[in-house]
């Protein structure tokens, strides 16, 4: 059967495979580390880009303090491995997801929730006031700096939302999160800046407000790989959330740079020759997601094009070496998070040979 293990080469895995490049993920850990720690500041990297607990704890032993997840699943699936410091970043709404956090939190009193409604925050004390579960849970309220996807609005409506939690027996309200998530990717270095402190001062701000409405607010959390950096010098803000600075895709690199290297990469194998100057790979939308431009070939002669669910192509310019059926290429991600979502496992190497292997633990893990 085929079963990949540690010590075997890199030319033994079949493909498409995962594979990470062990220096390189340590080294980009090292940076931000690096560049945050003495900030002060805690890091609780997003375990949405990784999916792995054996990283969430190599981060933690680089100097990060838990994690967050987006999803109750996620954070089922990382808890189940005793790591269970998790921020889930995401609203819980709709019964069966709120009973499944009850049902986490009874055995991982860690577990921190957001909220932005009454309603959300409501139905999480009451189904936690039905559990018999005694020890409340710690809620953050979610704000809108700006990204529109979720939070309760600065000002009257978070102040209304944190008189609301306060009433509820079964949350104790610890803190604020404001993801600027349209920044990200803002080229523009300035700008973003710019538009970070922008949305830091709403954060901060909404923090000040609830602490002199009477309100502990002891968390401030934000930031991504594009921002972390400004939104660790604003007075006020307490913790950062990057989480693509680990692997880095095409897409980021492009828009901030190459602070932090591509160590993640999709192994794949030429198939079929389709001309001249143009084969197929054995990579396609199941292999590489495409939501952010298509991923890259490392090396960056040859260009990717997409040929349906298995396969890809590669084509390249007169004067560059010829691909042959059966030779191997190395694909760049164009988005992280949503590819690791694709694979069951990494294959991490160092000078071609496997030295570990890390399962993707919560892959598919989106409830
Ligand atoms: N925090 C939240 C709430 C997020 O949704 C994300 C990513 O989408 C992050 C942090 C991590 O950001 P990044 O992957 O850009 O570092
Ligand atoms: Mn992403």
């Amino acid at each position: 059967m085929y079963s990949p293990k540690v010590g075997d080469r890199l030319s033994s895995l079949d493909t498409p495979s995962m594979i990470a490049d062990l220096d390189l993920v340590q080294a980009n850990i090292q940076k931000l580390m690096s560049k945050l720690l003495p900030t002060g500041l805690n890091i609780r990297p997003h375990l949405k880009t990784t999916k792995s607990a054996i990283l969430a704890n190599r981060l933690v032993a680089a100097g990060a303090k838990g994690g967050c997840v987006a999803k109750v699943s996620e954070a089922e699936a990382i808890a189940a491995t005793g790591f269970d410091d998790l921020l889930i970043t995401c609203e819980i709404i709709g019964a069966p997801k709120v009973q499944r956090l009850v049902e986490l939190f009874r055995s991982h009193r860690q577990i921190r929730i957001v909220v932005d409604s009454n309603v959300g925050a409501s139905a999480i004390n009451d189904a936690l006031a039905s559990s018999g579960i005694d020890e409340p849970i710690s809620v953050l309220i979610d704000l809108d700096v700006g990204l529109h996807r979720t939070g309760v609005k600065p000002g009257e409506p978070a102040l209304a939302l944190a008189r609301h939690i306060a009433k509820q027996p079964h949350l104790n309200l610890i803190g604020v999160q404001g993801y600027e998530g349209h920044l990200q990717h803002l080229h523009d270095r300035e700008d973003r800046k710019a538009q970070c402190l922008h949305s830091m001062s709403i954060l901060t701000g909404t923090a000040d407000a609830l602490r002199s409405a009477g309100y502990n607010i002891d968390v401030v959390t934000t930031g991504g790989t594009g921002t972390a950096e400004f939104c660790a010098t604003v007075p006020g803000v307490t913790e950062l959330q990057p989480g693509s600075f680990i692997f880095m895709d095409t897409d980021y690199r492009n828009a901030v740079g190459t602070f932090y290297s591509s160590s993640l990469t999709i192994l794949s194998t030429v198939v079929s020759k389709q001309g001249p100057r143009a084969v197929t790979i054995d990579s396609g939308l199941k292999s590489l997601t495409t939501d952010s431009g298509l991923a890259e070939c490392k090396d960056s002669r040859y260009t990717y094009g997409v040929l349906g669910d298995e396969q890809g192509s590669l084509t390249w310019e007169e004067g560059t070496p010829d691909l042959a059926v059966g030779d191997r290429v190395e694909m760049i991600p164009s988005h992280i998070d949503p590819t690791v979502n694709l694979h069951d496992f990494y294959f991490a190497y160092r000078n071609g040979v496997i030295e570990e292997i890390w399962p993707v633990d919560s892959r598919g893990k989106v409830q």
